[in-house]
């Protein structure tokens, strides 16, 4: 889609975000049951969100429109919107403001402290989108609908020179899916005993990357007793695999904590093509992708046999018992090989022999790696 001199193409389709505002409408709900909000969206760009916001809000509510100035300078804060037009009285008021965008978060951290001293009894914020490596505020924000990395965004109430507004999906510049940041992402993949995790080590020093091994994570958990270990361990001792979602919200919260990275080494995921396509779409979103897939081959008997001897030390379970050892290579098989043929797809798939030395193995890894980058 071209508007002026800029070409768009679809980012958020509009079914996704009405589900996203239904969403946020229940929890808006819920949180204020018996009390009686005052919304005030700021215009332009809130308008369709506040719009399809307030068509699920059910508890008592009143909605209002301010602008934000252009900017004003000030010597405290550097440039900064103030908002016009508030004709309500908000004092004693539980105030929920809405915007469609949060990016640098100032003029919104600015107006919030503005309202607080009108003494409402609350102030919480709903907006649509934020940019999170943006706003370096601490703004505090209640109802987030998608969390955004840092590219220029039009349609639904936003605009590029004040076109776009009315588009019912969300389009990003065409110019901006590429690649934003310069990182080694790799999916280290072999069947259980492959070698991973002594590769993986030495993979990490060389490369100074950050690891994310669901095995270890869940064992961490499971070790430390949280709801998520609990959750995981049944599957686990069977040598299943735990839920895709289970996985895949987990490996999303460890990418969000990692702030500064060369790059992320994942162990032991993706381990179904569902796993694999929801990381493109993390990586994506955080304006990165995975460089490329290092595949450790080695035969079956030799799998078994290295678990086996594994299991002597390891402490682990499912390291010791021959049929849980089977249904893992079985599973393996089945759900976790066609992940290679994901990224053989995207021209992404080295094939390293998973038998002979660490060193010498290691070698080949670091030239398949080299040759990515
Ligand atoms: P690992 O240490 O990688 O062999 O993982 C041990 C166990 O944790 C597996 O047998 C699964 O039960 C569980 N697990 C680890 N990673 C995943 C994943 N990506 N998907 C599903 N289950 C996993």
């Amino acid at each position: 889609m071209k508007i002026k001199d800029k070409e768009f193409e679809l980012y958020i389709d509009n079914t996704k975000i009405i589900n996203k505002v239904k969403a946020l409408a229940e929890q808006i709900n819920e949180d204020y049951k018996d009390k009686n909000p005052l919304f005030i969206a700021i215009l332009n760009g809130s308008f369709m969100f506040a719009g399809d916001l307030m068509k699920y809000v059910d508890v008592d509510s009143q909605i209002t429109f301010i602008k934000v100035s252009s900017y004003v300078a000030t010597q405290s804060t550097g440039n900064i919107k103030e908002a016009i037009g508030l004709q309500e009285n908000i004092f004693q008021r539980d105030i929920i403001i809405i915007e469609d965008i949060v990016d640098s978060g100032k003029t919104l951290t600015h107006i919030t402290e503005r309202f607080k001293e009108l003494g409402p009894k609350s102030v919480e914020i709903a907006t649509l989108l934020h940019k999170p490596e943006v706003n370096k505020t601490d703004l505090s924000l209640k109802y987030v609908g998608f969390d955004i990395p840092n590219k220029f965004v039009i349609g639904y109430g936003l605009d590029y020179d004040g076109y776009g507004r009315n588009e019912q999906c969300i389009y990003q510049l065409s110019e901006e899916k590429t690649i934003t940041k310069n990182m080694l992402n790799l999916v280290l993949f072999g069947p259980p005993g492959a070698g991973k995790g002594t590769q993986s080590e030495k993979i990490i020093d060389k490369y100074k990357l950050t690891h994310i091994a669901t095995g270890d994570l869940f064992r961490k958990n499971l070790s430390e007793g949280t709801a998520l270990g609990k959750l995981a361990q049944g599957y686990m001792d069977e040598g299943h695999l735990v839920p895709d979602q289970v996985v895949i919200d987990m490996v999303d919260q460890k990418i969000r904590e990692t702030a500064d990275t060369n790059g992320f080494i994942f162990d032991g995921f993706p381990r179904t093509v569902a796993q694999a396509e929801a990381l493109d779409e993390l990586l994506t979103k955080n304006g990165t992708a995975i460089s490329g897939m290092i595949a450790l081959e080695v035969s079956e008997e030799e799998l078994v046999n290295r678990i086996l001897e594994r299991g002597k030390t390891s402490g682990r379970a499912d390291d010791q018992n021959i049929e849980k050892i089977q249904t893992r290579v079985k599973i393996y098989n089945n759900e976790t090989l066609p992940v290679a043929s994901f990224y053989k797809a995207q021209n992404k798939f080295s094939s390293i022999n998973g038998i002979g030395g660490i060193d010498d193995i290691f070698e080949n890894i670091s030239a398949a790696i080299d040759a990515l980058k």
